[in-house]
């Protein structure tokens, strides 16, 4: 399929997948999609054009400047940035037409930026309903909100959001969401009460839109799952009625045959109890496999092996716990190596239990030197071509 060494398979019909079926979720809301970070590492153009092909509605990015780089390749759907600096590039901001978060001192940013241009800029206010992050602190909503309304009348920017991030979404019994509800219901009220014609109130991330209706209100902003994963430690992709969109993947670039007491690795962590044979996973840390995760798993040949010592920059090594192979003609040399993602593959929820993190962290920082190999419609062939 690829001549790539080291692949990052991104199945968009997957992705589409996930869009229709969280949108069917978050109905009537509409969906967000949340392509920051690279599409959390799966690429923020493809996946972007794949999302709104599938019924996103909006795009959601943290810094201007990925949404002006959407912007430039042609993406002409509603983009919201919430995250910016004192340098951040408002005024690239209002040009391209995206919709701004603000929190606080953003606003005159913003405002000179309409001025400048002398186009208005629109924005969405957000309120911090208890995360202790970005967004205004309730005691200074009504502040906020009357600077906002005296720019909205001065014709500097238009208010079309209020929105507010969760804190404890993906453990649903706690109580802190019931009082971030609350505080958001209360600070949306505050703002019609101020002349403010809220359009979109939008509080849910992936967990809530799963987990939390009350949640929903007019747009959900929903990241992970539209990669098919679960926010839940206890329900995978399938509960949740997701396809995962990430397989990470490798040929085994090694293969030897080794002594009982073989140490493997930097530091010799692990040494072979018997004769065995080892093979070589050229991937690493600098390919955003998190050093810590030996353990983590590796399918070759329809078997799960787990790394074995330290895994390093480039490679890390697995046991086949068996002599004989190197050479044989079974020789796992060149075999495919998926480390997860894809049927019968290991979940990535494996190698993030592996690195103690979490499925967003993994499939994130996954590198530059892993290619992106786009996958299309192989569930929805059968148009005819008799292939
Ligand atoms: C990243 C982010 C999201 C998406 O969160 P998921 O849990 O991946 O769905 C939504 N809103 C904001 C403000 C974010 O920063």
């Amino acid at each position: 399929m690829t001549s790539s060494e080291r692949v990052a398979e991104i199945d968009l019909d997957a992705l589409r997948h996930n869009i229709r079926h969280l949108r069917d979720v978050a109905h009537p809301a509409r969906v967000m999609a949340v392509v920051k970070a690279d599409a959390y590492g799966h690429g923020a153009l493809p996946v972007a054009r794949a999302a709104l092909e599938a019924g996103a509605a909006w795009l959601g990015v943290a810094h201007i400047s990925e949404g002006v780089a959407l912007r430039k390749a042609g993406i002409e759907a509603p983009i919201l940035a919430w995250l910016h600096t004192v340098r951040s590039d408002f005024t690239a901001g209002v040009e391209h037409g995206l919709d701004l978060g603000i929190s606080g001192w953003e606003l005159e940013h913003v405002a000179a930026a309409a001025r400048e241009l002398e186009r208005p800029a629109i924005v969405h206010l957000k309120i911090d309903t208890g995360l202790g992050r970005n967004g205004c602190p309730p005691e200074q909503w009504e502040s906020l909100l009357s600077r906002a309304v005296a720019h909205q009348e001065e014709g500097l920017i238009r208010v079309v959001g209020i929105f507010s991030h969760l804190a404890v979404a993906d453990e649903p019994t706690r109580p802190e969401t019931d009082l971030q509800v609350q505080a958001f219901r209360e600070a949306v009220a505050a703002a019609e009460n101020a002349g403010i014609d809220v359009e979109v109130r939008h509080l849910a991330n992936t967990p809530a839109t799963f987990s939390r209706p009350d949640c929903h209100f007019d747009l959900v902003r929903v990241g992970l799952g539209i990669y098919g994963l679960s926010p839940f430690s206890d329900q995978g992709s399938a509960d949740l009625g997701l396809r995962p969109v990430m397989t990470l993947s490798t040929t085994v670039s090694n293969c030897k045959e080794v002594p009982a007491g073989q140490g493997v690795s930097y530091g010799h962590g692990y040494r072979t109890q018997k004769p065995t044979t080892l093979g070589l996973i050229p991937v690493g840390y600098g390919d955003g496999v998190p050093r810590i995760a030996t353990g983590g798993p590796v399918l070759v040949g329809g078997r799960i092996y787990p790394v074995v010592g330290r895994i390093a920059m480039d490679q890390c090594v697995i046991d086949f716990g068996t002599t004989g192979l190197a050479g044989s003609p079974d020789s796992p040399l060149g075999k495919r190596a998926v480390l997860f993602g894809g049927a019968d593959s290991p979940p990535v929820e494996d190698w993030a239990a592996a690195a103690q993190t979490i499925n967003y962290e993994v499939v994130t920082r996954i590198g530059d030197r892993v290619e992106r190999v786009y996958v299309e419609a192989r569930q929805e062939a059968g148009d005819g071509d008799g292939a």
